[in-house]
């Protein structure tokens, strides 16, 4: 029996791994699952699987959660330590799927000896990478990628030695406004954002998509998880999201992953590893997609990538201040108080005041979440200046 830990089991991606598990109760047992505040949901997973522990993030929630778990044996809690709480209940395997630098402690907490990580919060390596994977590395923990992109660039590497590798390239769907016009651009809604081609996800990842920055972030994530520099890193538009990534050899080998847009194939694999485990995936059918077909990203309509990439160059605390700042901004968005071209406008304008900052890279959590304070301070003062163009 594998024990399994999900954080963030509420999301998108918390419901897709609790479908694997559901589909084999002889091969997993859960141990902890947290939520943000859906107490009601969070108690009616937690007694379906037989969590012993389920968390709310929210102390305001505890008390929902304490009386839905009534007479139940699962044990509750909440808040920052209730996190830490579920992170450190003895798994196997952790699900790392909370939304945001929000899931950066939990998820360094889930760094144990012998542990396996199904790595889904991608914004926990693009604030604090280099000391994310320096822990795991330390505590002899394994990272997964959960995110479609690099697990089939893990699954690519495979093919050969890491020093014969050289490049590797990540897809993107381009998302929703692939095709307009820098006019069109300026007047999109939150609600047409959220409508995403190829993939159904949460709110934050879903305009991440819309922007590019989602990419960006990838870009970030590639460099930590795999050792590989910007110069070595390309992304490539691909509007059916068949292809995830390509990883290109010395010999001129081009060794790509693919699967139908399903992120339960991704879990599936990090559930399983080393193994792999039989389940009705939906299978690819590439006869009958006929065409599969590929551009190269317009950094012009979707600056985000530009700005992710140029934060991963200048390294220092540029990658911790991009993604505090996106997060503002995306919530500013979805508030309906900037307009879309806010978001890439907002961070740039956050990222060139925090260099005055000549912030350092973190090398602690403790100053991750600083420099992750002093860019969202910087975003909150500077948004009234990009709500005004908005309107
Ligand atoms: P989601 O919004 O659907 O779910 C987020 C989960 O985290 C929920 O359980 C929520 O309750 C919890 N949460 C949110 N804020 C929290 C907080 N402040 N404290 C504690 N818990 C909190 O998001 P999602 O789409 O499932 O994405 C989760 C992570 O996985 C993100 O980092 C995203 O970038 C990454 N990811 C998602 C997908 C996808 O297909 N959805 C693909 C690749 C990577
Ligand atoms: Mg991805």
């Amino acid at each position: 029996m594998v024990k399994v830990t999900v954080l963030g089991a509420t999301g998108s991606i918390g419901a897709s791994a609790i479908d694997l598990l559901r589909r084999a109760p002889g091969r997993h047992r859960v141990a902890a699952l947290t939520a943000r505040r859906d107490a009601p949901r969070l108690a009616a997973l937690a007694r379906e699987l037989g969590a012993s522990l389920a968390v709310v993030a929210e102390p305001n929630s505890y008390r929902e959660l304490k009386d839905a778990l009534a007479g139940s044996g699962i044990e509750a809690a909440a808040g920052r330590e209730g996190l830490i709480a579920a992170a450190n209940a003895p798994a196997d395997v952790v699900v790392a799927a909370i939304t945001g630098v929000a899931g950066l402690e939990p998820t360094l907490a889930a760094l144990a000896p012998g542990r396996r990580i199904a790595l889904a919060n991608k914004e926990c390596l693009v604030s604090a990478g280099r000391l994310f994977m320096a822990k795991a590395a330390a505590q002899g923990a394994t990272v997964l990628p959960v995110d479609s992109e690099h697990n089939a660039v893990f699954q690519a590497l495979a093919a050969g030695p890491r020093e014969t590798v050289e490049r590797v390239t990540l897809t993107a769907s381009g998302g929703p406004f692939r095709t307009f016009t820098p006019d069109r651009l300026k007047y999109v809604t939150a609600q047409e954002a959220l409508r995403h081609p190829t993939w159904t996800m949460g709110a934050k990842i879903t305009i991440d998509s819309a922007t590019l920055m989602n990419k960006g972030l990838e870009l970030i994530e590639a460099h930590h998880l795999f050792g590989i520099g910007s110069d070595r890193l390309d992304v490539l538009v691909h509007p059916q999201s068949i292809v995830h990534a390509l990883v290109a050899f010395r010999d001129g080998a081009v060794v790509a992953g693919l699967s139908v847009p399903d992120m339960r194939v991704p879990i599936a694999f990090c559930l399983a590893w080393p193994d792999r485990i039989g389940w009705e995936a939906p299978r690819l059918d590439l006869a009958a997609l006929g065409a599969l077909s590929f551009e190269p990203p317009d950094l012009i309509r979707f600056p985000s990538l530009a700005l992710a990439r140029a934060a991963l160059e200048a390294g220092g605390g540029a990658p911790t201040v991009l993604n505090a700042a996106n997060e503002v901004a995306v919530e500013a968005f979805l508030a309906g108080r900037i307009g879309f071209l806010g978001i890439p406008a907002l961070v740039e304008a956050v990222l060139a005041r925090a260099v005055s900052e000549s912030l350092a890279e973190p090398a602690t959590v403790k100053e991750a979440l600083a420099v992750d304070h002093i860019a969202r301070s910087f975003a909150s003062d500077l948004l009234p200046e990009f709500a005004a163009k908005a309107s």
